[in-house]
């Protein structure tokens, strides 16, 4: 059977491409999934924020009427209810409350670096310099600001933040409105009620190994480990990460100019290592739980003793903090959970500030995310690299023409050059995509 299209990834690009076929009347087509599920990276240890509410698309579009429970959780935010403690002992809330100021103007400040001449420098020292700014030299709480800051800059872009470029900072669109989460069920959840049509086109346990475009044939070939598909047109959504491992293979190879693209963006880490209580013996209110020990940071897993903790109490009603951990740290974090080192030092941590008999008492179990080494994605999402541009998104994004009406096409969250990393990026990737996909197949 020769198929319109052939969409590899049921992901949130992939299945939105599919919908958007459908709703021109393209139905002659199938998706290609490795896994046994839908959604991609937004299952539950993934994606959990709606970045922005107002005049977003996936919000407006797939959230919004989802009739899910959604709460406010905003690291960004000067107001966010945040518990600090330095070695152990709790910051005052006054300056706890300048901390949260302080980071909100920095992120202020890093808007504005897109006019000025640290465009071109490393995201690390676009922040020395504003930090310099916003500090009196002896102010002793800079060096801890530092720590903070650079610690939960490393896992928004799941890298530390001397890999990333000021221009990726600058490029990347905020939506305005809320930073929502989920209070209920994942993405996954919402995205199998709002695709549910698509979904039953989803061919599951499908990893595709081959795109092929034979010569003189109409065409293209996509080969998984257990069958053959022929289609006209072929939609990629595979993460960057996959594509990095050239674990497909593309024959005609993929053209010179995307192949760069493919090496100059950053595909990140963010872990998540999720620990369960039977009660809450921290503050209820707090939406964060943040805890800097730099000083004794020469035995600690991760680099700055930073632990960051999201507070699922106010959101869910569970007594559960959910570490993060971006880059190397993420990486310390996911190569040890198995053997414990990462719950070992996350609750190390904890006991310093509660009470070591607090903390074993009420320590039920815990689970930690494995991104790096998942080979349906080798990481957590884009970011683009020191010294490069946005400019790679939009080469990952276009289209080759192969031949006899044969298009090979590029979607998911690493197309997007304004929301790269994003359910939103991908979402807007997969509308986009389908849109050309089906202009080509009219020509
Ligand atoms: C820990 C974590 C936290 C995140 N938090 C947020 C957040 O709070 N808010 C937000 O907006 N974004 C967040 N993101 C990013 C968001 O999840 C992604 O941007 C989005 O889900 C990407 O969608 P996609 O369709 O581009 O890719 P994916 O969701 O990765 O879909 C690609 C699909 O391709 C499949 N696949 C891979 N290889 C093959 C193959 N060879 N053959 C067939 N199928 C294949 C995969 O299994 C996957 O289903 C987070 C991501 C992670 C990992």
């Amino acid at each position: 059977m020769l198929y319109d299209v052939v969409i590899i990834g049921a992901g949130l690009a992939g299945l939105q491409a599919a919908k958007s076929l459908r709703e021109r009347g393209i139905t002659n087509y199938i998706i290609l999934e490795s896994t046994d599920h839908i959604a991609g990276r937004a299952i539950s240890r993934g994606a959990m924020w709606v970045h922005g509410h107002e005049k977003n698309p996936f919000y407006d579009d797939v959230v919004s009427n989802a009739g899910v429970r959604l709460a406010e959780a905003d690291f960004c935010s000067p107001t966010s209810p945040t518990s600090y403690f330095y070695q152990g002992k709790p910051l005052d809330t006054s300056l706890a409350a300048r901390f949260n100021a302080l980071y909100a103007e920095l992120l202020t400040q890093l808007e504005l670096a897109e006019s000025q001449s640290e465009i071109e420098l490393p995201l690390s020292e676009t922040i020395t310099i504003i930090i310099n700014k916003l500090f009196a030299e002896d102010d002793r709480l800079k060096p801890l600001f530092l720590q903070m800051a650079l610690y939960r800059l490393a896992f928004y872009y799941g890298a530390e933040t001397e890999l990333v470029s000021t221009s990726g900072w600058a490029s990347a669109e905020e939506f305005p409105g809320r930073q929502l989460v989920l209070a209920e069920g994942s993405f996954q959840d919402v995205f199998a009620k709002h695709y549910a049509a698509e979904t039953e086109k989803v061919m599951f346990k499908h990893r595709v190994t081959d795109i092929a475009a034979p010569v003189g044939y109409e065409y293209i070939q996509v080969s998984t480990d257990y069958a053959c598909f022929q289609a006209s047109s072929v939609i990629v959504t595979v993460p960057l990460g996959v594509l990095k491992q050239n674990t497909i293979n593309f024959s005609p190879a993929l053209p010179p100019e995307k192949q760069k693209a493919i090496n100059n963006l950053g595909f990140g880490l963010l872990t998540k290592l999720e620990l369960e209580f039977g009660h809450c013996f921290w503050d209820q209110e707090s939406s964060f739980i943040v805890l800097i020990d730099y000083d004794n940071a020469e035995n600690s897993l991760n680099s700055g003793n930073v632990h960051y903790f999201m507070n699922m109490m106010p959101i869910t009603g569970e007594p559960k903090l959910v570490a993060f951990a971006g880059g190397k740290d993420g990486q310390a974090y996911e190569y040890s959970a198995t053997a414990g080192a990462a719950v070992e030092s996350t609750l190390g941590a904890l006991r310093t500030v509660y009470g070591a008999d607090v903390v074993n008492a009420a320590y039920s179990k815990s689970s930690c995310s494995d991104w790096s080494t998942d080979e349906n994605s080798y990481g957590a999402y884009t970011f683009i690299k020191e010294g490069q541009h946005d400019r790679d998104c939009k080469t990952l994004r276009k289209t080759s023409s192969l031949g006899n009406n044969r298009f090979l096409l590029f979607a998911g969250e690493a197309t997007s050059p304004t929301h790269y990393s994003l359910l939103s990026g991908a979402y807007e990737s997969g509308i986009a995509v389908a849109k050309e996909a089906y202009a080509l197949r009219r020509q």
